[in-house]
């Protein structure tokens, strides 16, 4: 066979490798750049008390305070996280409803190649001692009560390391 197809099964690491890029950014053919993946924590401080309409997921009162929010990015991170960061965007998930109020203050990564999204989400569950304000927030496909949590008041957000 002439040159190197991407069809049937890898013969080794290299073409898995290659296979992942090109899934990522078929613009990449030929170039080294690895896409970081992985799970994410969002820490966002909420100055006042917000009655707030999530999409479908119903409607919610949200105290003034600092939340976190756990999420995963599998096909990219930063792509993500600056999507997150950006004020103008048409309103996808959950979080993006509460991003509209809230000013993320820390964002704590977690790279990984396979998603640890949940494990990360009880993580933050047991070690803050957190508080779920919207269940069902960013858990509408796992088994978990909410990826929002509300933090304990005076919890700080530079020592938080779940
Ligand atoms: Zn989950």
């Amino acid at each position: 066979m002439r040159g190197r197809s991407y069809e049937g099964r890898p013969r080794n690491v290299d073409e898995i490798d290659a296979r992942r890029r090109l899934a990522n950014d078929p613009g990449l053919m030929g170039h080294k750049r690895a896409i970081r993946t992985g799970a994410y924590v969002l820490v966002v401080r909420l100055e006042r008390c917000v009655n707030l309409q999530v999409g479908k997921l119903g409607r919610f009162m949200f105290a003034a305070g600092v939340y976190a929010y756990v999420g995963s990015a599998m096909n990219g991170l930063d792509a993500r996280l600056a999507r997150h960061r950006r004020r103008e965007k048409k309103l996808h998930w959950h979080i993006d409803y509460l991003l509209r109020h809230g000013t993320i203050v820390n964002v704590l990564e977690f790279e990984s190649s396979d998603r640890q999204e949940c494990q990360l989400n009880a993580r933050v569950r047991e070690g803050w001692n957190t508080e779920h304000p919207a269940p069902g927030f960013g858990s509408s496909d796992c088994r978990c009560t909410s990826h929002l949590h509300l933090l304990p008041p005076g919890t700080g957000t530079s020592a938080l390391r779940p």
